[in-house]
């Protein structure tokens, strides 16, 4: 979308896009973001919260004394009862995401505190096969445009259009150990990136033992919908399966595209 503004294929030409960074992404993915920079007529504004690896990490206690973690990422869960589950909440998109685009954006368009009237337009990068992220701005504000949605372009589309452009194929934008990746991008990761994927692995270790230690959680997370280890699980026969994405319901086109 930033690369069809650029080329004038989408007007009119924004003021600036906006990167909100986990700090999190495969190297792939800030490689990318180097280069789109300097594809663009219009700054990249970054913004961060921190790291949202070490703050899921992060354990507290309550006033009574008891230790507690805050549950920042949508984990498949497995019970003592060895149900799967699923944390529905996804505070991470809320505040890694969401909260610090809109901050960035209230700041750059110098919008009025309490402002009712429309002085931005925010356009949302998802394609028609993504078309149920679709959501209204919550700000008075502010309103959304889905650019490839009103021109009915699929994923497929914006890749062959990059392709005819001679651009690189991009990567997909999502922290490296989203519970929402689905087992492809999983065996990409793997194959392709697999110091990244090494570094899901240790997470999810990590955070396994981060929540066997605290007083609030009683299940074991795991990154995959399965509940095996992330090392363990066998990513070759997701499409005999027809399994399908999770991550298109999720995250409003803020995470993963
Ligand atoms: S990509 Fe996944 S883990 Fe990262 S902020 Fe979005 S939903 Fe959370």
């Amino acid at each position: 979308m930033a690369l069809m503004a650029a080329a004038g294929e989408i007007t009119p030409m924004p003021k600036c896009a906006i990167f909100a960074d986990t700090q999190d992404e495969p190297e792939s993915v800030y490689k990318w973001l180097d280069w789109l920079e300097k594809q663009l007529p219009f700054p990249v504004l970054k913004v961060t919260r921190g790291k949202l690896s070490t703050q899921a990490l992060k354990m507290g206690t309550t006033r009574d004394g008891r230790k507690i973690t805050k549950t920042d990422i949508p984990f498949f869960t497995l019970s003592e009862k060895n149900q799967i589950g699923k944390i529905t909440h996804r505070i991470c998109t809320k505040d890694f995401k969401i909260e610090p685009i809109r901050k960035a954006v209230r700041k750059f368009a110098n919008v009025e505190r309490g402002q009712k009237f429309v002085s931005v337009i925010q356009w949302i990068g998802i394609s028609i096969d993504e078309i149920i992220r679709m959501k209204d701005s919550r700000e008075k504000w502010q309103t959304n445009r889905w650019p490839l949605v009103d021109a009915r372009m699929t994923r497929q589309d914006c890749l062959k259009w990059m392709d005819k452009k001679g651009f690189p194929k991009p990567p997909r934008s999502s922290c490296i150990y989203c519970p929402f990746h689905n087992d492809s991008e999983w065996r990409r990761l793997k194959t392709q990136e697999p110091i990244e994927f090494e570094k899901a692995v240790q997470f999810e270790k990590a955070v396994q033992l981060q929540k066997a230690r605290s007083e609030n959680f009683t299940s074991t997370p795991f990154l995959h919908r399965s509940c095996v280890s992330l090392d363990k699980v066998d990513f070759s026969t997701e499409e005999e399966r027809g399994q399908l994405n999770m991550f298109n319901n999720e995250c409003e086109g803020m995470c993963g595209v």
